[in-house]
């Protein structure tokens, strides 16, 4: 169940009555099976799968078409469609252990992470299809990176915007094996430059050889020249690099010159090559999060976790 479950006194109070169809469509009740949203996630295998839920697809209304009369005239139940949004989350191949993933739910406050959270519901609510910004997080290992992602790309499914979930490393194997086999590798490096929003798990992660690097850069410059934006985590550092001249640089522009880079041992630019970061900055903004492990917290500071105050937080 992605919702809370309302309770019985509420659900009790507000009763009625799917018997009668003059009463609407089961959305407009708030059904406390999915909480009114229409549709049901669970994991499944390795991945999140959404399907719709009973209260709609029995509907006596609409019978699940999410379209009836009124009056005499058609009326759309819900936009986006439930239905929709259920083939957004499943093509969105989001994994299945953040299926419950929510900005709300968000509980890594060992760091910055409130503060993370209010940022990143401000982006996602500022967010224009048409007049796209990217994101940026990096951070260490278990700070709740693609907790965030994930729960971000239900929330643009839920709004009719088409996404994917990748694994930087997955991907570049996906790739390879199509490759070697020989199958159309393009099919699915076209899917991943065609969707709405791409959310790249891991970003830069993996030897980053040059096959991997022409890819990255097919990807991210496909992308870019369309428009289309790119959400991402990574473990790198967001820092430039810093490029100094140094010995040997002749006035008169003859003579040689040398460049070396200096902290560069864990910038994601090195990682991913100037041209592909460059591409980054200008459409993304960048919020680097910190705090602690949280997969290797007891359940004990965990639980201190959640009973920290929560004043402040957005509904997502
Ligand atoms: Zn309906
Ligand atoms: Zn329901």
């Amino acid at each position: 169940m992605d919702r809370p479950s309302r309770s019985l006194k509420e659900e009790l109070h507000q009763a009625p009555t799917h018997e009668i169809p003059s009463l609407g469509c089961a959305l407009e009740r708030r059904s406390s099976c999915c909480d009114g949203i229409g549709y049901r996630l669970q994991p499944k295998g390795s991945l999140t799968h959404a399907e719709l839920c009973s209260c709609v697809q029995e509907c006596a209304s609409c019978f699940g078409q999410n379209r009836r009369m009124v009056d005499g005239v058609a009326k759309t139940c819900r936009t986006p469609a439930p239905s929709r949004v259920v083939t957004l989350i499943n093509n969105a191949t989001l994994p299945a252990r953040y299926s419950g993933a929510r900005l709300d739910s968000f509980s890594n406050f060992t760091g910055n992470g409130r503060d993370i959270v209010q940022r990143v519901s401000h982006w996602k609510d500022d967010f224009q299809l048409d007049k796209p910004r990217g994101l940026l997080l990096s951070g260490p290992v278990g700070v709740g990176k693609t907790y965030l992602l994930a729960a971000l790309a239900k929330s643009f499914a839920a709004k009719g915007v088409s996404v994917r979930f990748v694994d930087f490393f997955q991907l570049l194997l996906a790739l390879k094996a199509g490759y070697a086999e020989d199958k159309n590798e393009a099919g699915l490096l076209n899917e991943m430059i065609e969707v709405d929003i791409l959310m790249i798990d891991e970003l830069g992660k993996g030897r980053c050889s040059d096959w991997e690097l022409s890819v990255l850069d097919q990807l991210v410059m496909g992308r870019y020249n369309r428009n289309k934006i790119i959400v991402a985590s990574t473990n790198y550092s967001l820092k430039p690099l810093t490029r100094v001249n140094t010995h040997n640089v002749s006035l008169d522009g003859t003579g040689s010159s040398s460049t070396f880079d200096l902290d560069t041992s864990e910038s994601l630019e090195k990682r991913i090559t100037s041209r592909v970061f460059s591409r980054l900055c200008e459409t993304s903004d960048f919020i680097e999060l910190k705090g602690e492990d949280f997969r290797r917290l007891s359940n004990q500071e965990k639980a201190q976790q959640l009973r920290a105050p929560t004043a402040g937080r957005r509904p997502v």
